[in-house]
């Protein structure tokens, strides 16, 4: 199906549970390629980002996180079929692959947490196989590059760097490490360790949940300000035809 263009960011227009049978074919398959799951704030960067923007389309899964992403292309008449948050495309993909006792590496986050989410999603879906865990803070990338292929191969791996590091990240190292798929899932493996909540869904079904990290975060208020700049930038995009 074709990609929907969104200031040139080109998202997969898929629910949720068609991005994780597409994601277990390429496991199955062996075929290699990272995920990236673009907000809006990644997107009003990569405008002015060409590397970035480049980066991003060339994933095998484009998806669109974020309230912001699924009004834009309402905005545009390009509609996706519905908001796919990288935490919950992920949580559904190890669930399957739990199923199937694949391989699942989690790299990223401060030193312990990507232990302690490895305990809970072991008990959470029996049946997973975790490779290994590398926490995100290194000196040079070899240095973790070599950690986790220390762990011998793995279907898949979640490299929670926070955005846009995780997405450089995968890319450039894309051929030196040992997994099928990458994702990069931002502060996910925090959420899966217990370290930070997730908003409750009234918040998540309303697509409120920015004002609820909003209320938690506040620190946060300053990257939050991408949203109506972004939604700003589409709406001008359509006057102008600019959204390529
Ligand atoms: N992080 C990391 N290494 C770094 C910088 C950040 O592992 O050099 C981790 C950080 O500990 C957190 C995640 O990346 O777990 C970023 O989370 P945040 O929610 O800020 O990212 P977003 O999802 O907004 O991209």
């Amino acid at each position: 199906m074709n990609r929907v263009s969104i200031l040139g960011v080109q998202f997969d227009p898929i629910t949720r549970q068609e991005a994780v049978s597409r994601a277990m074919t390429q496991i199955r398959e062996g075929k290699r390629g990272y995920v990236v799951t673009p907000n809006s704030e990644i997107v009003y960067m990569a405008r002015s980002d060409a590397k970035l923007k480049q980066l991003l389309n060339a994933a095998v899964l484009v998806l669109p996180d974020g309230i912001g992403i699924v009004h834009a292309a309402k905005i545009l008449k390009k509609p996706l079929k519905e908001k796919v948050a990288g935490i919950e495309f992920a949580a559904s993909l190890i669930e399957e692959m739990a199923k199937e006792g694949r391989g699942l590496f989690l790299f990223g986050a401060k030193p312990g947490v990507a232990e302690q989410a490895a305990e809970n999603l072991k008990q959470r879906y029996p049946g997973l196989v975790i490779t290994g865990c590398r926490n995100g803070y290194f000196k040079d990338d070899a240095e973790a590059i070599r950690d986790i292929n220390a762990a011998g191969h793995s279907d898949v791996i979640l490299v929670c760097l926070g955005a846009p590091k995780q997405e450089f990240f995968m890319e450039q190292h894309f051929n030196e490490l040992d997994g099928t798929l990458l994702c990069g899932l931002g502060g996910s493996l925090d959420v899966y360790a217990g370290v930070v909540e997730r908003a409750p869904d009234f918040y998540v079904n309303h697509g409120l949940e920015w004002f609820y990290r909003l209320k938690k975060e506040p620190w946060r208020a300053k990257r939050m300000t991408a949203l109506p700049k972004f939604l700003l930038t589409v709406i001008k995009s359509k006057i102008t035809g600019g959204n390529k």
